[in-house]
């Protein structure tokens, strides 16, 4: 076996690792970080930007937000079922991240959402200007998927330049526990050596279980496949948590980062448009064909997500006909998701036609209700009984039930009729392992195990049974400022 030596070992070039990685080499350390995929950056690549709070692009852009308002919002969200001063300093230090992110070549496109959408169908209506939208870099200005990619692309760079020593498709496979302490790690390098590394502190930095399904089944509860339909980031097989957890850290609780999806949803472009065209503040129902929510609030992932989460058969069908259809195609859709394009009812009949004739299972065209009622395979019977009951609540403009917003009451009568299965779905894993506000993994008895810290999904436990869409860019957020406590902390040893 292979032997080494370096002050600090990171396990994981993701976004948490990367942010160790760099704070520790900026505070004097020699790093090796070990990355089991053939590039960096992890799941955050997939992403749009991180949360920060009291950023000088928010000054710039006149957000005032402090990180002691974070905080309280934060906290009453989960309601002070998370450590208080964890959370106090990811918040304290996330402005300066974002500062920092800047300082090493970073551009950030926006701060303050702006959709053409009116303000109750938001995706994140009731939330805070946090979301630090990475720009991309051939300086377009549309939002979507993988705009964080020059961030982990400045990032790299930042480490290399600081001597972080970086080695792709070099997992790490157990902890080396001495006397109480842990002293490095052994890594299996791409040819099938194995390597002993040895280090002051160790930094486990792995991103969840999120592509572990026999992980999310006993530790959330959803089935992959067949009530979970989360993305599956390659990579993401909770080797983290098995080895802090072998060395005696405390296992917590775990939990998804829920919203939700159709599944498949990014295979093809068609999937993709009908993933976001369904997303409307139409009629929805579950799997026996009765209202759950006042669809007004459909566009808030997490609430929606918990909703359908708690339907029988945990999934949920979003209905509508073709006078809605012919509305959102004239006027544009009630609701305008930031990530879906914004021209999707362009390309809608083609878009379901193309998934019917390849034998999509999610979408279902009908032309009268009791066609529709037999492919959802809900009773024919209850399905006209909720319809009519619905159109009788929009003739009356006032929805006794749930008390949807009166402006979104629209009758469904008028064939052809449209509907789309959606289930939940979660952007990966949360929590696993405990930590202090300093990164410090901790054993059964609450206390630091030495030398062993941990930083991003693997231990983010802040947000208690839901992620808080109320300050976006939580995730990420939570994985830049853990990642640098983690690299501080661990090169001052
Ligand atoms: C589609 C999508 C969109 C998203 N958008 C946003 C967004 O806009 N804003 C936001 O805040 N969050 C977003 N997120 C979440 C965000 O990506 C994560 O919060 C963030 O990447 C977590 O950082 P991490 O370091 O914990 O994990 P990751 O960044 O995923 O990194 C984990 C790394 O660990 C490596 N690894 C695993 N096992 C080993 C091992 N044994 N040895 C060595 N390396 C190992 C993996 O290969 C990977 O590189 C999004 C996620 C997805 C999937």
């Amino acid at each position: 076996m292979k032997q080494e030596q370096t002050d600090v070992i990171v396990v994981a070039a993701g976004l948490s690792g990367l942010a160790a990685a760099i704070s520790a080499a900026e505070n004097g350390a020699k790093v090796i970080a070990f990355e089991k995929g053939s590039t960096t950056g992890g799941a955050a690549n997939m992403g749009m930007g991180p949360l920060g709070v009291g950023s000088r692009f928010q000054r710039h852009h006149m957000v005032s937000i402090t990180p002691g308002e974070a905080f309280r919002k934060h906290m009453n969200f989960t309601h002070w079922k998370v450590d208080p001063r964890l959370v106090r300093e990811i918040y304290n230090r996330s402005g300066e991240t974002i500062d920092w992110l800047e300082d090493m070549g970073v551009e950030f496109l926006t701060v303050t959402p702006v959709y053409p959408t009116p303000e109750i169908l938001r995706a994140y209506a009731t939330s805070e200007p946090t979301w630090h939208v990475v720009k991309p870099a051939d300086g377009s200005t549309q939002l979507g998927p993988r705009m964080a990619g020059p961030m982990i692309k400045a990032m790299t760079m930042r480490a290399q330049d600081l001597g972080v020593d970086i080695r792709l498709n070099t997992p790490v496979r157990s902890l080396i526990k001495e006397n109480g302490r842990i002293v490095g790690v052994v890594a299996e390098a791409e040819d099938g050596e194995k390597i002993e590394a040895r280090a002051k502190g160790v930094i486990i930095a792995t991103g969840g279980a999120g592509d572990n399904p026999a992980m999310i089944k006993d530790y959330t509860g959803y089935e992959w496949g067949k009530d979970m339909f989360s993305f599956r980031v390659p990579g993401m097989d909770g080797d983290g948590l098995k080895m802090a957890w072998e060395v005696g850290a405390v296992k917590t609780d775990m939990i998804m980062e829920i919203m939700y999806l159709v599944p498949d949803n990014m295979a093809t472009p068609n999937n993709f448009i009908i993933d976001g065209a369904f997303r409307q503040p139409c009629l929805w129902v579950n799997s026996k064909g009765e209202r759950f929510m006042n669809e007004d609030a459909i566009a808030n992932t997490t609430f929606a997500g918990n909703a359908i989460s708690t339907q029988p058969g945990k999934f949920a069908f979003s209905i509508f006909d073709s006078a809605l259809l012919k509305k959102y195609k004239k006027k544009g859709p009630d609701i305008t998701s930031h990530v879906h394009p914004f021209d999707l009812f362009d390309h809608f009949e083609e878009a379901v036609a193309a998934a019917l004739e390849a034998g999509y299972r999610h979408v279902f065209a009908a032309d009268s209700i009791e066609e529709l009622a037999e492919k959802l395979e809900i009773s024919p019977g209850k399905l006209a009984e909720t319809v009519d009951e619905y159109n009788e609540l929009c003739d009356g403009g006032f929805d006794d039930l749930f008390e949807k917003d009166h402006r979104y009451l629209e009758a469904i009568s008028k064939p052809r009729f449209y509907a789309c299965r959606y289930f939940p779905s979660a952007y990966g894993t949360l929590g696993g392992i405990k930590i202090n506000y300093k990164a410090e993994v901790l054993d059964e008895n609450h206390d630091p195990i030495p030398g062993l810290y941990a930083a991003g999904l693997d231990a983010c436990t802040i947000y208690g049974d839901s992620y808080p869409f109320i300050l976006p860019g939580n995730s990420m957020g939570f994985a830049l400022n853990s990642g640098r406590i983690a690299g501080e902390n661990a090169a001052g040893l």
